[in-house]
């Protein structure tokens, strides 16, 4: 078996990302377009705004906002006021930006990933994880991820008048079950994935 020390793991990460952003147009839309819409597709409430999709892509406000633009210009995205906090805008996707995801390049790279046996996509999840927040701590950047492993987490989802209770520390606000399998930008890792990554098993929309 191969030697799997830190530089290989690193220039596979790097390869398949490689893969994945070298598309060309597909669907009429450029690679940058195609990561606007993935973000918006898992990101949840507190995240759907241009500078957490900046900061998630590791690009500039500016260089988000113009495709962020084109992708509203398209009909893609749509500019809502932010549930959040009332005041910025929240970016949804449109009827017409869900229909296109189904065609979205990345899927052969999803169907490989989902191929692992579960216990494998756990470890591997919790590993990546671990990378990126160490990563994203060396560069003073968020590092991105779901409910189920955020120390932010509250609740065991005991039911409260029939409805499971989850709730955000760093929001203080209330999480519904089906809001725990998306990305948020505040996030902070606390606990390992389940062997799904998931407390719901609800796939993000
Ligand atoms: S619990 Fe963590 S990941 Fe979930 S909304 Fe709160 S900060 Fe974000």
């Amino acid at each position: 078996m191969a030697k799997m020390d830190g530089r290989v793991i690193a220039e596979l990460i790097l390869h398949l990302g490689c893969i994945a952003s070298r598309e060309a147009l597909v669907e009429g839309l450029t690679p940058a377009q195609w990561a606007v819409l993935r973000y918006f597709a898992r990101a949840n409430r507190f995240s759907r705004t241009p500078s957490a999709f900046a900061a998630f892509h590791g690009t500039t406000r500016g260089t988000a906002s113009q495709t962020i633009k084109s992708l509203e210009a398209q009909a893609y995205l749509m500019r809502m006021r932010s549930e959040a906090d009332g005041r910025s805008a929240q970016l949804d996707l449109t009827d017409k930006a869900k229909a296109i995801l189904a065609k979205d390049p990345l899927e052969a790279l999803v169907r490989a990933a989902g191929a692992l046996p579960p216990g494998a996509r756990g470890h591997f999840a919790n590993g990546l994880q671990r990378i990126l927040g160490q990563v994203a701590r060396e560069r003073s950047k968020p590092s991105f991820g779901t409910c189920p492993s955020c120390e932010h987490l509250g609740g065991d989802g005991c039911c409260t008048d029939g409805h499971a209770f989850y709730s955000c520390g760093f929001a203080t606000e209330p999480l519904l079950p089906e809001e725990l399998d998306y990305l948020c930008i505040n996030f902070v890792l606390g606990k390992p994935m389940t062997a799904t990554g998931s407390v719901t098993g609800a796939a993000p929309r």
